[in-house]
């Protein structure tokens, strides 16, 4: 009844067609250099799916609702999804806010993840594409506004677990610099019309995750094919075929496992239950906590880490789609 609106909704609201994009902008960091230069000639990449656009409403709603709460607590907010403009780059962008703590001013800007990306940034830090964009963001701030600043708050919100995380980001101009040598290099291929070498291989996450996945590696697969003899030991065939079809139904329980464990851990804490009895089986929720070590302190106490690895040789099988 009223899931059916949703998702026609978002279904017209995502097949606007997309117009070749006419700025850099802030969220280019960390983004494929070909997958830019795709974006700025206006071609299509993969349908975005209904979710897609919920996921990305959400976020709206989570950065609208964290700077009201941070108000409510007291926090003072010098800007607010303010537009940012450098024609001389060609770039645009809007900072999430700029607050003032104690008479210092700080750049803000909020994530809000899901537990697997929360879990990642508390163990190993800050995404690096959001360093970089809080710098952007410091530098603009700096230079457009004359604001004096010179550190930046990236503020993480779990979206499962309401649980926040902050980072303060010290600016960094080294790494602005680099930015915009990159989108130099993007206007370069646009005007020589030139598609970027692809920076990763088909399996890297970027590009399963790539909208423009499709069209960059496309006649790929025929490449590839040509360059193997073809395996015709029948028994191999068949191993090979089974062993597909049960990594197949490895995903496919997983992903069902992993989407019963979060309705239950969703239940449990909406009714407030901590743990009880299904028959024979107890259940519980519990914190717990993950410990890992710290790779970058170790290497920063001790120096060259290598000389405490052991190594050995073994055959592994790859078995991957062209
Ligand atoms: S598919 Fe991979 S190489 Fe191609 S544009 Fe996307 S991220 Fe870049």
């Amino acid at each position: 009844m009223l899931i059916e609106r949703l998702d026609t909704y978002a279904e017209k609201e995502l097949s606007r067609p997309k117009r070749p994009k006419e700025k850099h902008w802030p969220s280019d960091a960390g983004v494929c250099i070909r997958a830019l230069v795709y974006r700025w000639r206006g071609v299509e990449g993969i349908k975005r799916q209904a979710r897609t656009f919920f996921i990305f409403e959400d976020g709206n709603l989570h950065h609208r609702s964290i700077r009201e709460l941070l108000r409510q607590a007291g926090v003072e907010f010098v800007m607010e999804e303010t537009p940012i403009n450098d024609p001389k780059m060609r770039l645009s962008g809007k900072l999430d806010a700029v607050v003032r703590l104690d008479g210092k001013y700080y750049v803000l800007e909020i994530k809000s993840v899901n537990r697997f990306t929360f879990d990642e940034i508390m163990h190993q830090g800050p995404r690096e594409e959001h360093a970089l964009q809080l710098n952007l963001y410091l530098y603009y701030v700096q230079n457009l506004f004359r604001i004096s600043t010179n550190t930046g708050i990236l503020l993480y919100k779990c979206k499962d677990t309401s649980r926040f995380w902050e980072f303060p980001i010290p600016f960094d101009e080294k790494v602005v610099n680099n930015f915009f040598v990159l989108m130099h290099s993007v206007d370069d291929y646009l005007a020589k019309n030139i598609i970027p070498d692809r920076p990763y291989k088909i399996t890297d996450w970027q590009c399963q995750y790539c909208d423009y996945r499709q069209v960059c590696w496309e006649g790929y697969a025929t490449e590839e094919k040509n360059k193997f003899a073809e395996i015709k030991e029948e028994d191999l065939v068949n191993f090979i075929g089974e062993l597909l079809w049960i990594r197949e139904q490895i995903k496919e329980l997983s992903e069902k496992e992993e989407n019963l464990n979060m309705k239950i851990k969703e239940i449990m804490l909406a009714k407030n239950i901590e743990s009880g009895r299904i028959s024979n089986y107890f259940v519980e929720l519990k914190e717990q906590t993950r410990q890992v070590l710290n790779q970058e302190l170790l290497k920063e106490k001790i120096g060259n880490l290598e000389p405490f690895y052991k190594s050995s040789t073994y055959k592994v099988l790859k078995i991957k789609e062209l």
